[in-house]
């Protein structure tokens, strides 16, 4: 006999742990089956930045679900800290650093979006004298900087699997599978086919990252999400003081990160499905920490991370019904934004299961807008 759930959902990265979040804060106990490990692809690898002001179609269409889910990260974190994983949320402050005079322009930019929001972010102009005294360890000749305060970052391991350990006290399962097919009747999925046995569900979220091609072939709808490649360094500093703030500057910038370490981020190489470490990344990568800070060469490399983002061609998320289904929901195609995003899609994907409408704002993300 088939096992049963009234939700089942295909994938354990952010998207699909959040779903299962506010799926279990709505009283309903899901399902996630993921076949390699919770996070463990690009959710577990990530900058875990928290930048909502700025992006792909930032400003602009994904605006205000930027800045909604940061607000939804901010609650949420106490209750995700219960569950005695500690992500490390921080606000924090990230420094951009010119050497020449064109490297201003998107500092104004920025300069002017923080300055227009509200008041939990400020922006400060910094000259070379200031630069040296905050971080002597950059390269000299900086003639300008900028101090964005605001954002925050986290571990997205960690985070995600907060989600887990909290939604798991609250009756949802976790279950080690690769989902295979589906079984149907009419507009219905009614089972979801795993390599071995299959869970019968009244609902299947799939929250498949980049390998949402199989969905489409399941589901016979377009799913038009692709794989982005992402490389990252981690560098531990060893005796050198550890790094209090982000630097950005030569194309790279130096994330901040736990026991004196620093990411280095990130690439952005559309290699398919190949999400092997490069030669060719880390020397891009190494290349322009090194100008920006050459204190990094007595740095150890403890790690070298690729994986896949998932993106859109309208650099969209996509959440919601999918088109001609009546309990088959798609959360996917955040891309370069999936950690920051997942609360906002989680809620929305949520409350069209149990309550049956999505919110006005969230109408833009519809899987249906790629029907030709
Ligand atoms: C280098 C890099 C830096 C990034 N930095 C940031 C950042 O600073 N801030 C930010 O917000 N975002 C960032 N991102 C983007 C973010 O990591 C992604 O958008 C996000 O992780 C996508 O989450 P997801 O759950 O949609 O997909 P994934 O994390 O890919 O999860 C999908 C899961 O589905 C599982 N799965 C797929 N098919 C099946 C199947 N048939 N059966 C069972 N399981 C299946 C996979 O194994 C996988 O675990 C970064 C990404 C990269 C690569």
């Amino acid at each position: 006999m088939a096992d049963t759930s009234d939700v089942v959902i295909v994938g354990g990265g952010a998207a699909g742990c959040a779903v299962a979040y506010y799926l279990a804060k709505r009283g309903v106990r899901a399902t996630i089956i993921e076949r390699e490990g919770i996070a463990s692809k690009a959710s577990g690898f990530s900058a875990g930045g928290l930048n909502p002001l700025q992006g792909a179609v930032i400003p602009g269409p994904l605006g205000p679900l930027a800045i909604k889910s940061f607000r939804m990260h901010q609650e949420i974190w106490p209750e995700l800290l219960e569950s005695g994983v500690d992500f490390e949320p921080e606000t924090i402050s990230v420094v951009a650093v010119a050497y020449k005079e064109s490297q201003v322009a998107s500092m104004e930019e920025t300069h002017r979006i923080f300055s227009e929001a509200d008041d939990d972010f400020k922006s400060t102009w910094l000259d070379a004298d200031q630069i040296r005294e905050m971080e002597p360890r950059l390269s000299s000749g900086a003639i300008r900087g900028l101090s964005a305060y605001g954002n925050a970052t986290l571990s997205s391991y960690r985070y995600v699997l907060a989600l887990v350990k909290t939604v798991e006290k609250m009756g949802a399962t976790v279950k080690s599978s690769n989902v295979i097919g589906v079984k149907t009747d009419g507009s219905r999925v009614t089972s979801v086919v795993l390599e071995r046995g299959e869970i019968a569900c009244e609902s299947v979220v799939f929250a498949t990252g980049p390998w949402s091609d199989q969905v489409e072939s399941w589901l016979n709808v377009k799913i038009p999400v692709e794989p982005l490649k992402g490389e990252m360094l981690r560098m531990s500093l060893g005796d050198q003081p550890r790094l209090d703030r982000d630097y950005q500057g030569f194309g790279v910038t130096l994330n901040h990160r736990e026991e004196g370490q620093v990411w280095i981020g990130a690439t952005e190489m559309r290699k398919g499905f190949d999400d092997t470490p490069s030669a060719e990344a880390r020397d891009v990568l190494m290349g322009g920490a090194l100008k920006l800070m050459p204190a990094l060469a007595d740095a150890k490399l403890v790690l070298h991370t690729a994986c896949l983002r998932p993106v859109t061609p309208d650099w969209l998320p996509i959440v919601g019904l999918a088109p001609g289904w009546d309990n088959a929901y798609l959360a996917t195609g955040a891309g370069k934004k999936g950690i920051l995003l997942s609360p906002g899609m989680g809620e929305a994907v949520a409350g069209l299961i149990t309550s049956g409408s999505l919110d006005s704002e969230m109408e833009r993300f519809k899987p249906d807008r790629f029907i030709d």
